[in-house]
């Protein structure tokens, strides 16, 4: 008998697992799971050392590192303009997954309603899932992931409780325009009783001219957004697990009431050390962008001498393709013949849709990688051409 609850079966094995364990069996180069091939700053590692040998080593409080929060504070100002108070409003979770899980399960009553846009990040609809609420679904239209305003306001009902919003977003790449994310907040103002979670996890991935706005900046928002973020990707630290979450004191509470009993509290050491490097953040990330672009720059220029169809991402560090045009219509199947046969992974983007059919033909390239490594995929994709 099936042991996993009924709650967690629909979701099977996470697609960056079996994609990641495939990459490892044929000795692919791993464009699937999206981890860098390099590890954060020296500086960042030798903050880390020294906590480790000075410590902390002990259980953080449960809101996180009280220097830290100080520290995200300072930042959400700086980037934001918006001021968010350390003991009430800032809370230091176990990377963004948890911090999904923790504002989910803190928010949601069984029979609540949370609109998820299609392609969305995996642990959302399992979240809600475990939340006992009911995930309803959206599609962003393709081939430029816009948003059908229409379809939206009428999946509203008195039942929704949450939208989420991921900007800039995997696995699409799309960052939400300043006009779009107004039109979010118009939503907000015709119907009062939504609360929006945006995870943020690329905040700063974005390429120009596309700028990542928080959404909870805008007139009215603050009160009302929940903001999921992390240094995963900002600090290219992925096993590190260290995010937070900004929230409004009565939002807060929720995220607290779940963080408590999922992990406590995250990594002590570690959140000591990032409170340490956090006022280098403003120059590094500079940089970190222009790594991002060269990066994402020569992957599309790979795609193109394979001759396979992409999505310019506005920011992240996915690549979508649509290969039904080379005659694959089955991105299943297509991700697990270029894996075995040609040595690349990559993840088949329909596990990212919910509904039957959708999302098929659409493959998703994780670019996080050194440029060694995709020029190696780009020429073990280069068969693609005669297809
Ligand atoms: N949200 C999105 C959109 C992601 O791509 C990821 C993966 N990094 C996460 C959340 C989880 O982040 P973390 O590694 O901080 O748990
Ligand atoms: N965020 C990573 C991705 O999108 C995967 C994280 C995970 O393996 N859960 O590829």
């Amino acid at each position: 008998m099936n042991q996993v609850s009924q709650r967690l079966i629909p979701f099977g094995e996470s697609i960056f697992s079996t994609m990641s364990r495939l990459a490892v069996q044929h000795q692919a180069v791993n464009l699937s799971q999206g981890f860098p091939d390099f590890d954060g700053p020296d500086w960042l590692i030798e903050a880390a050392v020294k906590a480790i040998h000075n410590g902390p080593n002990q259980y953080a409080p449960s809101l996180g590192n009280p220097l830290l929060r100080q520290k995200l504070s300072e930042k959400m100002e700086r980037e934001a303009g918006l001021k968010y108070e350390p003991d009430r409003e800032i809370t230091v979770v176990s990377g963004a997954t948890e911090g999904i899980a923790a504002v989910l399960l803190g928010l949601l009553n069984p029979g609540d309603e949370v609109i998820l846009f299609e392609p969305f990040y995996d642990s959302y609809p399992a979240c809600v899932a475990m939340a006992g609420a009911t995930a309803r679904f959206l599609p962003l239209r393709l081939p430029d992931f816009s948003v059908d305003w229409e379809a939206l306001e009428k999946l509203i009902t008195p039942k929704t409780r949450a939208l989420m919003i991921n900007t800039p977003g995997n696995p699409h790449g799309k960052v939400f325009s300043g006009h779009e994310l107004d039109l979010f907040r118009q939503l907000g103002e015709r119907h009062p009783q939504l609360i929006f979670i945006t995870d943020e996890v690329y905040e700063h991935i974005v390429f120009a001219p596309a700028v990542h706005v928080h959404l909870a900046s805008l007139p009215g928002m603050r009160d009302k957004t929940m903001v999921i973020s992390s240094f995963s990707k900002t600090l290219s630290m992925t096993g590190w697990k260290v995010g937070y979450v900004f929230a409004p004191p009565a939002l807060t509470a929720a995220v607290r009431a779940s963080h408590q009993f999922l992990t406590f509290c995250s990594v002590s050491p570690l959140q000591a050390a990032l409170a340490e490097v956090m006022d280098r953040l403003p120059d590094y990330t500079t940089e970190l962008q222009q790594e991002y672009l060269q990066r994402r720059d020569l992957w599309c220029n790979l795609l193109e001498e394979a001759k396979i169809p992409y999505n310019v991402p506005q920011g992240s560090y996915f690549v979508i393709s649509d290969v039904r045009s080379l005659g694959h219509q089955d991105d299943v199947k297509f991700c697990h013949w270029i894996t075995e046969k040609l040595g690349v992974a990559a993840i088949p983007a329909s596990a990212f849709y919910h509904t039957p059919g959708a999302g098929r033909g659409l493959v998703r390239w994780a670019f996080c990688k050194s440029l060694d490594t995709l020029r190696q995929a780009g020429q073990r994709l280069l068969p693609l051409r005669h297809s």
